[in-house]
């Protein structure tokens, strides 16, 4: 069990060698919040902002390390300069927000000089953002502006969409997805337009929403076959596309399964680090959610630039098939975990640039914001 009391930051389990970590307080507001920076070695931190209920100060600071390695690994991984960085408020989104409180928090986003970049994350919506941008220049996701990027989701998708089909590839030997089955769960804002992605190349869909609608919309708009929500996992299909929770997959849920391939944008989809190799270990290939799902941040790093271009979005979120093709071939070879291997390729990208900089001084590093769209 987790010690999340723990507020001794060197010391914590979730610290890793993070470069910066800034506990935010401003008693005229209210604001309490937490900016972890992991790395910068690839470029400015990127990373959402989240408002959550904590129950303690150690809860936040834990997710706020956990979160901001994430990040590091996702934008490694996507390609992008950019390093991870995440911050927490600590609160309650449906009661403690006001316009202040936003405002308060860009000023300390602002006095980090661009060194971290902030964004919506859970319990913040783009509203909450744009006030925040009144403070700071350094803020994505916004929908209004030169550069904004708008909704991040068809970006997502497509991106599963690709990494379903570096998947199939490489566990089926086959190039496309026509004629195979594949489960959705989850038909919000990625799920939606991944079965539209899905069905327009051929693959049939089984699908489970706690929405009911979305469901009925699915069977209507796709020819879907609906399941319950607790049948959707263990369909006996050739993929399952997990995109709605986070931790479904863990050591009572995996050896029920009957895919052979888990391909999905939900977040977190392990449980436990250990879950990564049980399910090789029963002959199920993974795609790591953080690289089959980088559409979306793929699409806020073109923001971040300043200057939109929507030609280096689609390559980069074309790329993640070959991202993907790589990870499965070395962990076949080191006959690991997808997931560790993934880990791994990220380190060592952010540890060579570490070494690259060292060799050159900072001051030699080129412009972090030049190279989002080399
Ligand atoms: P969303 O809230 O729009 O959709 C989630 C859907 O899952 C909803 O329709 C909800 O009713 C459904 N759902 C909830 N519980 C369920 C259950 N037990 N069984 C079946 N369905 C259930 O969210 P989204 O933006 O589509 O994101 C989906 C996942 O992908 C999340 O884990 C998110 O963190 C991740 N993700 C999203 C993006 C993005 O661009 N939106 C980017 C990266 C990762």
């Amino acid at each position: 069990m987790s010690d999340t009391s723990n507020m001794d930051v060197f010391n914590h389990e979730a610290f890793s060698g993070h470069e910066q970590v800034v506990f935010c307080q401003d008693e005229t507001t209210g604001l309490k919040a937490i900016i972890a920076i992991h790395s910068t070695a690839l470029g400015p931190a990127a990373g959402g902002c989240r408002m959550w209920h904590y129950r303690d100060n150690g809860s936040a600071l834990n997710d706020a390390l956990r979160l901001s390695k994430g990040m590091s690994y996702k934008n490694a991984m996507a390609g992008l300069s950019l390093g991870g960085g995440k911050a927490v408020i600590i609160g309650d989104a449906k009661t403690d927000k006001s316009e202040e409180l936003f405002r308060s928090f860009g000023r300390f986003v602002n006095g980090l000089g661009g060194q971290y970049i902030t964004a919506e994350d859970v319990g913040i919506s783009v509203s909450d953002m744009e006030v925040v941008s009144q403070e700071t220049p350094h803020v994505a996701g916004l929908n209004s502006g030169l550069a904004a990027s708008g909704d991040p989701s068809p970006f997502t998708a497509r991106g599963t969409f690709n990494g379903i089909r570096a998947a199939v590839k490489h566990k089926l030997g086959k190039d496309n997805v026509a004629d195979l089955t594949v489960a959705v769960q989850g038909l919000g804002h990625v799920g939606w337009h991944l079965c539209k992605e899905l069905h327009t190349a051929g693959a049939k869909l089984i699908v489970a929403d706690i929405n009911e609608d979305a469901v009925k919309h699915a069977v209507k708009e796709f020819g879907a076959t609906a399941v319950s929500c607790d049948e959707i996992l263990f369909a006996d299909v050739d993929v399952v596309a997990p995109c709605a929770l986070g931790a479904v997959l863990n050591e009572t849920a995996i050896p029920k399964l009957k895919t052979k391939i888990i391909a999905g944008a939900a977040n977190n989809q392990l449980t436990k680090d250990t879950d990564g190799m049980l399910l090789r270990e029963h002959n199920i290939l993974y795609a790591p959610d953080y690289v089959i799902n980088a559409g979306g941040i793929i699409n806020v790093a073109a923001e971040i630039d300043g200057k939109y271009d929507r030609k280096w979005v689609d390559e980069k979120v074309a790329a993640i098939y070959d991202v993907l093709l790589d990870i499965f071939k070395r962990a076949d070879q080191e006959q690991g975990a997808t997931s560790t291997i993934s880990d791994l390729m990220a380190q060592e990208k952010i540890a060579m640039k570490i070494a690259e900089i060292s060799k050159v001084g900072r001051s030699g590093r080129s412009d972090a914001k030049k190279d989002i769209v080399a």
